[in-house]
């Protein structure tokens, strides 16, 4: 059985742990690879690394680091089909899917070509008589990464573009579920050019996590993953002194006014809710339909399901693939199974689709529709991650905003409507971090940054983005004065600018 390696100063270092895991092929439900839990002595060796490199790297010029950027940009994009290959491999998703999330992961790269304009600090001349002032940023040190399994390339790239531009070295432990994207990404930045040490992949599980969490040679932690995870991660690395931001769950909703176009609502819900078959922080989870277009828009969602194509990931045809595990497609199928029970509508069930031949093993499940649900049930109160459609009805625009605001998520929202007046108002009241206006999945492009509100962000530091630099720097500020000696005396009173 191929076993994966870590990636320790800049090259591919083969484990000696006694823990190993799985990784799938979900297509398939065959192991196709173990990937290990890192030893301690192999924590040891890859933090020991990246603080050694992260002097060198942290006070080398903003050109070369620059240059660096330009070159794994411009291999990533080079070599983006291979990439997304393994993506589709280890996670599941179609090739179209991988390529886009790739293109999302380039941006930022890109923003991240811009240091030299992102690191520039303030200046201020004559503050007080010969005194002027500057600002500065400076590297945070040896920074981790710990990203979830659904966006193996797009979120370590969230972090590790601005880590590496802002002059940090980087431990990425990406998902055990799907490991290899990373090292791929690693030796692309080797053939960049950048110094062994500077950005380490490190394999590993929550024991993993927990060591480099209180480990004093980390100095900054970024973690994307589920809201239990999150909350635990931020006041687990902030107790030990760490800086951190920890981006968790969601329950995203789409709110349909009355006015809307029906087939426009339509084949964005669909989009939205079973792309990547669900498996998106982003993903549409919930439709609130206002009024009377509840009716035919359930109608117009449940009637494009049945032409959805779901087969393997590198089958040109498919349409959406597998989820990550047998056990979480039985998960997703347990929200289906319980919510007829639970006093709700099931208008498609996923389970009843029949996978055939090469599929007959893989972790598949169909895209299931439910309807007339409400909050306190399950299918409506947990993050299912996988293709499953809720529809709650509401009469009025009031109750839909306050159905929303009582979500204990705030991840994305999206609204419906030709109304400008109510959009405008939608998304001045609601409590999300990232508010879609006729958009359903408002992923904000590089130059913003990522950040939901409530149980959807621990912390208050938004990912990539101005955010970005922010969290991956820190700044100082410099009082200078040039005395002429010929008129210095001793002065005990606090120092006065005027
Ligand atoms: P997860 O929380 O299970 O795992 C995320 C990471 O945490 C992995 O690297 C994993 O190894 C590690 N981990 C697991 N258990 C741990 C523990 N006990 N202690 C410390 N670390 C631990 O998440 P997942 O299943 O890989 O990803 C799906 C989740 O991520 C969903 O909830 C999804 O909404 C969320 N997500 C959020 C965003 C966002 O931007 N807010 C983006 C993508 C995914």
């Amino acid at each position: 059985m191929r076993q994966i390696s870590h990636w320790i100063n800049g090259t591919s270092v083969p484990s000696t742990t006694e823990r190993w895991g799985d990784v799938f092929d979900p297509a398939t439900g065959e192991v196709q690879a173990k990937v290990p839990f890192a030893s301690l002595e192999e924590i040891e060796l890859a933090v020991s690394s990246a603080r050694r490199a992260a002097s060198a790297w942290g006070q080398s010029s903003l050109s070369v680091r620059t240059e660096v950027m330009f070159g794994f940009r411009h291999l990533v994009n080079a070599q983006r089909d291979e990439l997304a290959h393994i993506i589709t491999s280890e996670h599941g998703k179609v090739h179209g899917d991988a390529l886009g999330e790739i293109s999302r992961g380039l941006e930022n790269i890109e923003f991240a070509c811009g240091l030299g304009t992102h690191l520039k600090g303030g200046f201020s001349t004559q503050v007080s008589s010969g005194v002027d002032v500057h600002s500065l940023r400076q590297p945070v040190g040896v920074v981790t990464g710990i990203t979830p399994f659904n966006f193996p390339v797009m979120v370590p790239l969230w972090m590790t573009a601005n880590a590496l531009a802002c002059g940090n070295a980087m431990i990425l432990k990406p998902s055990e579920k799907d490991p290899s994207s990373a090292l791929f990404l690693a030796d692309l930045l080797r053939q960049s050019g950048l110094p062994d040490g500077v950005f380490t992949v490190l394999h590993g599980d929550g024991d993993t996590v927990g060591t480099l969490l209180e480990h004093p040679g980390i100095d900054a932690v970024s973690f994307v993953g589920s809201t239990p995870i999150a909350a635990s991660i931020y006041s687990r690395a902030t107790a030990s002194g760490k800086r951190a931001q920890a981006l968790g769950g969601a329950k995203n909703h789409m709110v349909v006014l009355g006015d809307a176009d029906i087939d426009v609502a339509a084949d964005a819900a669909v989009s939205a809710a079973y792309g990547s078959a669900g498996e998106r922080c982003m993903a549409v989870s919930v439709i609130v339909a206002v009024g009377e277009i509840a009716d035919p828009l359930v109608e117009a969602i449940a009637s494009r399901l049945g032409a959805l194509v779901i087969g393997p990931g590198d089958d040109p045809k498919s349409e959406m693939g597998p989820l990550i595990t047998a056990q979480h497609r039985d998960k997703v199928a347990s929200y289906v199974e319980g919510a007829a029970g639970e006093g709700a509508v099931v208008v498609v069930d996923g389970r009843a689709t029949a996978f055939d031949g090469p599929s007959a093993n893989g972790f598949f499940i169909g895209a299931s529709l439910v309807d007339q649900v409400k909050p306190g049930m399950r299918v409506y109160d947990d993050e299912i991650f996988g293709p499953v459609l809720s529809v709650v009805r509401v009469d009025t625009y009031a109750e839909a905003r306050d159905l929303v605001n009582a979500n204990p998520y705030g991840n994305g929202v999206a609204i419906f409507t030709r109304d400008g007046g109510a959009a405008r108002q939608f998304t001045a009241e609601v409590t999300c971090g990232m508010v879609g206006v006729n958009v359903p999945i408002p992923v904000p492009v590089a130059t913003y940054s990522f950040g939901g509100w409530k149980d959807s962000l621990f912390g208050d530091a938004h990912m990539y983005g101005p955010a970005g630099i922010d969290f991956y720097t820190r700044t100082k500020v410099v009082t200078s004065r040039w005395p002429d000696p010929a008129n210095s005396s001793v002065d005990l009173g606090f120092p006065k600018t005027r």
